[in-house]
């Protein structure tokens, strides 16, 4: 039986993790969750899993919980309730809890993913800021504690398994497919006048907002390729990104003797999310893809020109450290700005390149260092948004 703990439990791959959970009652057991500010959802599933420990963001909604659960009969010794980063923290390296999922979006789930590392858990990894800012330290300890990092985002998961079909130093390099979002064929002539609603119609996954608009600038491909470098030790050269509509291939790997190995899945996270539960093993599901209905499959290379936040985490990809801080930092700023039209779609990677260059080179040697330069970075981002603030109207829509 595999004791798990969910850090993001309200959040999609969280949920989605409680359906495999569900699905497979004599093999994994939830035994903590950390549910953010989703008090009702964090109430059912206090009562649906009875985890030994549920942590909310604040600590009045914690104490509301607390009273809610007294009233349906769990006590403090069926489920304790805590909060705020210590709680995280806590759900994470709980003494039973032998797998950690890690799904709270942005860096605060940072600190309680890396002490799960350091309490020797295994991690399966859905937060993409935590190896984009702080993929270094973290593989480091994950090798100290000779434990894996088992990729739940949809294109790791797949290079994960593709490499199974060699070993590293045999790996020319590592491709990443891209859907290439809603303006793969909008040309850079109306890029200008991108509004908020056509950024936000992403043609194949429902995500949130920011990582919509990321899939929008093609920032999001841009984090996988660092986070891709970090989790299979490989420089940015060795990984490339290759533009592929029907998000059929979920990633591939080349070797050095010309072999190209491929995914492909249903596009359903709860099999990344098995496939990270299970390994080195693997299960039967019912996740089946019909082969027969595939009719063809579509590549061209992504163009840089048009998305110039592809090339900006290739560089911070390789300088690492402060840069990657940087790069994550500016772009959630930048992000949120343009969801409010504060700013244009083209400002977002001119907000990025301005605070990158702003921020000196370096590398960070703990977590607390990391957080400390991500708050920096937001603040000269903020700096540089104000610069590049519309004055008057909200942006139109191309009519
Ligand atoms: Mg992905």
């Amino acid at each position: 039986m595999k004791r798990i703990a969910i850090l993001g439990s309200t959040g999609s791959i969280g949920r989605s993790t409680l359906s495999v959970v569900e699905s497979y009652p004599d093999r994994f057991q939830v035994s903590t969750l950390a549910a953010g500010n989703n008090a009702e959802l964090a109430f059912e599933q206090a009562v649906r899993w009875k985890p030994r420990v549920v942590s909310l963001a604040d600590e009045a909604a914690a104490q509301a919980l607390q009273s809610r659960l007294r009233q349906a009969g769990l006590g403090k010794n069926e489920v304790e309730v805590v909060h705020g980063a210590a709680g995280t923290v806590r759900v994470a390296t709980h003494p039973e809890v032998d797998f950690v999922v890690s799904a709270i979006v942005g860096v605060s789930g940072l600190e309680a993913t890396y002490e799960a590392v350091r309490a020797g858990k295994t991690v399966g990894l859905a937060n993409k800021e935590c190896l984009v800012v702080a993929g270094e330290l973290l593989t480091a300890e994950a090798r100290k504690q000779g434990k894996p990092l088992l990729p739940i985002d949809s294109e790791h998961n797949a290079v994960h398994q593709c490499l199974r079909g060699g070993r590293m130093d045999e790996v020319e390099r590592i491709w990443l497919t891209a859907s290439g979002g809603p303006f793969l064929n909008t040309p850079k002539s109306e890029f200008a006048s991108i509004t908020v609603e056509q950024a936000l119609n992403h043609p194949t996954w429902k995500m949130g907002k920011r990582i919509t608009i990321d899939s929008a600038t093609l920032m999001n491909k841009g984090f996988e390729v660092i986070e891709a470098c970090r989790l299979f030790n490989v420089p940015p050269d060795r990984v490339q990104v290759i533009v592929h509509p029907q998000s059929t291939i979920h990633s591939l790997v080349e070797f050095v003797d010309g072999s190209i190995l491929a995914q492909i899945s249903v596009t359903d996270m709860r099999l990344p999310i098995l496939y990270a539960l299970t390994h080195p093993e693997r299960i039967p599901s019912e996740l089946r893809f019909s082969i027969s209905d595939l009719r063809h499959l579509d590549f061209s290379p992504p163009d840089m020109a048009k998305f110039p936040c592809l090339g900006l985490a290739y560089e911070a990809a390789a300088a690492g450290g402060a840069k990657t801080i940087a790069l994550n930092a500016a772009d959630e700023v930048a992000v949120a700005a343009f969801l409010e039209e504060q700013i244009g779609f083209e400002d977002i990677p001119r907000i990025v390149e301005e605070t990158m260059a702003a921020t000196p080179a370096g590398h960070l040697e703990s977590i607390r260092g990391v957080l400390a330069l991500d708050t920096e970075a937001r603040l000269l981002a903020r700096e540089m948004t104000k610069r590049h603030a519309r004055k008057g109207s909200p942006i139109r829509a191309i009519s």
